[in-house]
């Protein structure tokens, strides 16, 4: 995105220099200014991002799971979504596998779970993964169910944004800065999103029901047996998922039919 903004930049520079007949050895000192400008912005962000990561890495189990309990206290709605989140511990197996919290009321897919040996191998299976944990990309994750607000028109609605838990406690505030005092907001960002940076990006997020986070806009599949509309079950993060494609995907969304559940129709997506 930066560097797209930088040649941005650069083009509309040499026009303004071309419209008043302004020499390029002019154009090459202010482009180097420029370039100069976005190697220091660059380096900043690169140490905030280690910083933030390593302080996440550093992070007791018991620090962690202090903040996935405040973020499912913050709503007394019963909850219908989940996402996947960060844990320090080490994968039981090397299995891919997402467990499907049996919390989630009403959803079909409930205590079960979504095995993931490629792209093309998802499978829906009943019951919880022998060891009860999801896995991937040699990651170990737990579930957190989602807290639901409710908003001005009286609705309630999944949240997904940290700031919408910062605002609402001032406990998790604190438990955080105990993690990384220095950018208590920032971790945030980086635990919800299963991204090496700490900017929150709801494609790196592994979301189950609910509501996905499209990388173009939103599509839909029907099931295969009964030509019904399928239901959306989980989303998962491209990187995330082993695959044969040259190029991985920015997200993969995995829908199957409440009357058919085993049936996998997956959509993919590239930014
Ligand atoms: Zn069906």
């Amino acid at each position: 995105m930066r560097v797209v903004v930088v040649i941005g930049l650069a083009i509309v520079l040499m026009a303004v220099l071309n419209a008043f007949d302004v020499s390029w050895v002019v154009f090459a000192i202010v482009a180097s200014a420029l370039g100069g400008a976005f190697a220091i912005g660059l380096v900043r962000f690169n140490l905030k991002r280690m910083h933030i990561k390593r302080a996440a890495e550093a992070a007791s189990d018991e620090a962690l799971d202090a903040v996935w309990r405040e973020i499912e206290s913050l709503s007394d709605e019963p909850p219908t979504a989940a996402i996947l989140v960060r844990t320090n511990g080490t994968p039981h197996s090397d299995a891919s596998a997402i467990s499907i919290p049996s919390d989630l009321r009403g959803f079909p897919w409930a205590g079960w779970t979504l095995h993931c040996a490629s792209e093309e191998q998802l499978e829906l299976r009943k019951g919880a993964a022998p060891d009860g944990c999801s896995g991937l990309a040699g990651l170990q994750l737990r579930s957190l169910l989602i807290p639901r607000f409710k908003t001005k028109s009286g609705k309630f609605r999944n949240a997904y944004a940290p700031s919408k838990y910062l605002q609402r406690s001032r406990l998790l505030r604190g438990q955080l800065a105990g993690i990384c005092e220095r950018y208590p907001e920032e971790l945030l960002g980086h635990l919800l999103s299963l991204t090496d940076t700490f900017e929150f990006d709801a494609l790196r997020q592994v979301r189950i029901s609910g509501s996905p986070g499209w990388a173009q806009t939103a599509a839909f599949r029907s099931c295969p047996t009964c030509g019904r509309k399928a239901q959306f079950v989980v989303q998962i993060p491209g990187e995330l998922l082993p695959s044969r494609r040259r190029s991985r995907p920015d997200a993969c969304y995995v829908y199957s039919c409440r009357h058919h559940p085993t049936e996998v129709e997956l959509v993919v997506q590239y930014t």
